[in-house]
């Protein structure tokens, strides 16, 4: 098989597939001293990327290793829970003499980029930059299986958990139904489901089970429509902001228990939500609320109040990014708090708080291929500009095929058809009928 470089990659369109969807092909041109794989994943009740150890650890191995080479890293680390004895103990032997696993709390959020570089390596990302900074390079467990294939990305695992009859991880192609991905999983268990994309503590809600599963789709957590945690994504800004400014006691407790503050990073929570009574929209806040990761602890878990710091603060960050304010902090600077071992968040402690104790805590891989009569492909996947299309209506396409890429210069990545069949053009997406 051919080798893989920095342009099959770019040309096989893969992209972070446990986040935002960095382009893989810019990551990688990067030079950096570790590459970190994150295995953490500490989303409560997802289970992908454990499952895809299982059953593909040579392929994520060999990504791995190849990410390593293009990076030019002396060493690959594989970052998983301690608890997963098993994944590990199939993983070792495997292991060439670059690689190593570290083994990781089973807290929330460990797979945080910047607590899992810290984690592994004892070194504090600055505030504002990114795992380079401190010569690390971080990437997913899927991403590096996608690097290892050679081939489009075409297909996309998530796990499907929550109020479903048998919870379970699916690869399906890209563009297919959360409904689909709903069913495959035995079917909603509850009358009236509503479902939270990503995860339950830094995903969205499902706005609609026809929406299509991209290349960032990680898992599908299906829940009763009056599920708190439902109710909670659906406050809107006036009353949060309202509520937050009648009731915040300035206890202070969502700052003690932030992980960016206990790496030393200049947020405080408490004086966001203490803004907002000196301005209903929060605009008098600290410019340290542009560092925070909207991990959703300080809200899910800290606030005794039922408060939402966590969106005030993404509120005025957003509101701070869009006016282009910055604030450079120097690394010296960033060194972590005295309490950042003892105040990690155990996930049944955060299981049984958000109201999730009774769901089943596993997603096992569903090895029967699924194959959709439609797709819908969104141009925009990934970080940068959305693709642009290269076919046109009526079209037929073959699974594979490109059918819209960045234009020349921007920064974004290439989508191929993920099935065989005819194509339908709009205005933001492409629409594949087999
Ligand atoms: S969401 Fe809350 S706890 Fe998380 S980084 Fe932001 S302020 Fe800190
Ligand atoms: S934990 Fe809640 S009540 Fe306490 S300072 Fe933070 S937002 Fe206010």
């Amino acid at each position: 098989m051919a080798e893989i470089t920095i342009d099959t990659i770019q040309s096989c369109g893969v992209v972070g597939a446990g986040g935002a969807g960095f382009p893989t092909h810019v990551k990688l041109r990067a030079a950096a001293e570790v590459i970190i794989l994150n295995a953490a994943e500490c989303e409560p009740l997802l289970h992908k990327d454990k499952e895809m150890l299982r059953e593909f650890p040579d392929q994520v191995i060999a990504g791995l290793e190849r990410a390593r080479q293009l990076v030019g890293a002396k060493e690959a680390v594989i970052g998983i829970k301690y608890k997963y004895h098993d994944v590990i103990e199939l993983l070792t032997p495997k292991l060439p003499a670059t690689m190593r696993i570290a083994e990781l709390a089973d807290s929330y959020p460990t797979g945080d980029e910047f607590i899992l570089v810290y984690d592994v390596t004892g070194r504090v990302i600055p505030p504002g930059r990114i795992p380079l900074a401190v010569g690390a390079v971080v990437t997913n467990v899927e991403t590096a299986y996608n690097i290892a294939q050679g081939v489009p990305v075409t297909h996309k695992f998530l796990t499907v958990a929550g109020a479903v009859r048998d919870p379970v991880t699916i690869g399906v192609p890209v563009g297919t139904s959360f409904r689909e991905a709903i069913e495959l999983a035995g079917g909603a268990t509850v009358d009236k489901p509503a479902a939270l994309v990503g995860g339950v503590m830094m995903g969205r809600l499902c706005t609609s089970f026809d929406e299509p599963i991209t290349k960032t789709t990680g898992g599908l957590i299906v829940l009763p429509d009056d599920h708190m945690l439902i109710a909670r994504y659906r406050k809107d800004w006036p009353t949060i902001s309202r509520v937050g400014a009648s009731a915040c006691d300035q206890c202070s407790f969502c700052t003690e228990l932030c992980p960016r503050y206990l790496l030393g990073h200049p947020i405080e929570p408490h004086k966001a939500m203490r803004s907002l009574v000196y301005s209903q929209t929060g605009e008098a806040s600290t410019l340290g609320t542009l560092f925070c990761c909207e991990c959703n602890l300080c809200t899910m878990i800290s606030c005794p109040e039922d408060l939402d710091p966590k969106s005030v603060c993404g509120q005025n960050k957003r509101r701070l990014m869009s006016e282009g304010r910055k604030w450079e902090v120097d690394a010296v600077e960033a060194r972590p708090r005295l309490h950042l071992d003892n105040r990690r968040v155990p996930l049944q402690r955060l299981l049984a708080k958000l109201g999730l104790a009774d769901f089943v805590n596993k997603g096992p891989m569903l090895k029967r291929p699924y194959q959709p009569r439609r797709v819908h492909l969104p141009l925009k996947q990934h970080v940068g500009a959305p693709a642009l299309p290269v076919v046109r209506s009526g079209d037929q396409v073959t699974a594979g095929d490109v059918v819209a890429r960045p234009s020349e210069g921007q920064l974004g990545a290439v989508i191929h058809a993920s099935i065989t069949g005819t194509v339908s053009l709009a205005k933001d997406a492409i629409t594949i009928e087999a």
